[in-house]
C-alpha cells in the first residue's frame, strides 16, 4: 500500500502491483497571453496536475504524490463556490436526465453523497424518493438547506454511523476526488439495503478520448487523484463488496456558453475563437454533452 511521503509510489492502491509507471509527468498551468483576459479562466483547473502514475498490472491512473488526507477534507469543507449557483439550471437539467436510469422512484430512501448545493437530492425528492445528502463542504450543505433539503454536513463514514438505511445510494463525479475510495464505497455499502443499488458517474481514463489526447485530456487536474476505467473501476466495487450490474455513459447537459468558456481553459489555442462564439450564443442553448469520457456505473449490495 501506498506510503504517503515516498517520493514514489510503491504498491498499487486498487491490486498491490508494483510495476508502476509514471505516465504524466507534473504540468503547471502555461503562462497566461497577457493580452487575453479570457485566460483567466484557467483558474478552471485544467491541465495543471502532479505527476500522474499507472500501475501495470491492473491499469490504474493514480496521482503521486497524493495530498495528505486531512488537508483534503479541510479543503472540501471550506469550498465556496457560488459560480456553481449559477449554473443551477444545467445541473438540475443534468440531474434530471440522469434520474430516468435508477427508476420509479417508489419511496426508496436515497442518499446522495457529495451533494454539493442539493441539487439531485431536489430532483430525487420531486420525483418521489425520500432523498437526503451528505456534503463537506459547509457553504454547499447551507445552500441546500437554504432550499428546504436534507443535507448532512459530515462525512459519508460518519454518516454510515447514523444507522440509517438507504435504498439508493448516488455519487456523481465523486470517486476520482477521493484519497480513499474504496473506504467510501464501503461506507456506501454499510448504508445499503441489501439488494440496494449505487450509482455512481467518474471519468473514465480507458475511453477513446482520454488515450486519444493522451496529456492533454482535460479532466487531468490536480483534484482528480484517481483516473478509473471500466475494469478498475468494477474491481474498486467488487473489492467493497459490491456486484457491478452495468456500466453505461453518463451525460453533463451544460449551457453553449458555459461548454466553450471550458473549451476555452482547456484548449487555450482555440480559446479567442471559443470566446468569439460565445458572445453570439443565445443564454439559454443547452447541450448534452458526452464524449464518452464518463461512466455510469450502476452496482448492488449482493442480497
Ligand atoms: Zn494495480
Amino acid at each position: 500500500m501506498h506510503e504517503p511521503d515516498a517520493a514514489f509510489p510503491t504498491g498499487c492502491y486498487l491490486c498491490g502491483g508494483r510495476e508502476l509507471q509514471l505516465r504524466f509527468r507534473e504540468r503547471r498551468a502555461a503562462t497566461p497571453d497577457p493580452a487575453d483576459d479570457s485566460f483567466s479562466c484557467t483558474n478552471l483547473g485544467h491541465g495543471h496536475h502532479p505527476p500522474i502514475w499507472c500501475c501495470r498490472t491492473c491499469g490504474l491512473l493514480f496521482q503521486w504524490p497524493m495530498p495528505d488526507s486531512d488537508d483534503l477534507l479541510k479543503a472540501y469543507s471550506a469550498v465556496e463556490d457560488p459560480l456553481y449557483v449559477g449554473e443551477r439550471a444545467n445541473r438540475y437539467y443534468t440531474f434530471e436526465r440522469v434520474l430516468g436510469a435508477l427508476g420509479p422512484a417508489q419511496s426508496r430512501r436515497l442518499l446522495d453523497v457529495g451533494a454539493y448545493c442539493g441539487y439531485f437530492v431536489d430532483v430525487a425528492g420531486h420525483a418521489g424518493f425520500r432523498a437526503e445528502g451528505t456534503e463537506l463542504s459547509a457553504w454547499a450543505a447551507g445552500q441546500a438547506r437554504s432550499l428546504g433539503l436534507t443535507v448532512h454536513n459530515e462525512t459519508l463514514t460518519e454518516r454510515a454511523e447514523s444507522g440509517d438505511v438507504d435504498d439508493v445510494v448516488t455519487m456523481w463525479d465523486v470517486l476520482e476526488h477521493l484519497a480513499d475510495p474504496r473506504a467510501e464505497l464501503e461506507a456506501a455499502l454499510r448504508m445499503l439495503a441489501p439488494g440496494g443499488q449505487l450509482h455512481l458517474s467518474t471519468i473514465d481514463a480507458g475511453s477513446r478520448i482520454a488515450r486519444g489526447l493522451g496529456q492533454h485530456w482535460p479532466w487531468l487536474m490536480e483534484m482528480h487523484l484517481y483516473y478509473f476505467d471500466r475494469n478498475t473501476v468494477a474491481r474498486l466495487l467488487e473489492q467493497a463488496g459490491f456486484t457491478v450490474d452495468r456500466i453505461g455513459l453518463y451525460s453533463h447537459v451544460v449551457s453553449v456558453d458555459y461548454l466553450l468558456t471550458k473549451v476555452a481553459a482547456a484548449v487555450p489555442a482555440v480559446g479567442s475563437v471559443a470566446e468569439s462564439i460565445r458572445t453570439v450564443v443565445p443564454e439559454h442553448w443547452r447541450v448534452p454533452v458526452n464524449l464518452g469520457d464518463n461512466m455510469h456505473v450502476v452496482a448492488h449490495r449482493p442480497g
